[in-house]
């Protein structure tokens, strides 16, 4: 197991990382490649914008901070 997962590596974790618990080596390998590759913290930031979305639809008004 590499600790340096590719991009589509780290996308397939980002969104199964939606559905389950991911575990600690995966966590650490997301981690790590979101440090060096911008584009993936940027895919990871959308995923969880679009799941918080998704979650608490507009029922609550303006819950941001
Ligand atoms: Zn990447």
């Amino acid at each position: 197991m590499s600790l340096k997962p590719t991009c589509k590596e780290v996308h397939r974790l980002v969104s199964e990382g939606m559905d389950r618990d991911l575990n600690l080596v995966e966590k650490t390998r997301l981690h790590l490649h979101m440090l060096i590759c911008d584009a993936c913290s940027n895919f990871s930031g959308q995923m969880k914008l679009i799941r918080r979305a998704m979650h608490q639809f507009p029922v609550d008004k303006d819950t941001h901070e």
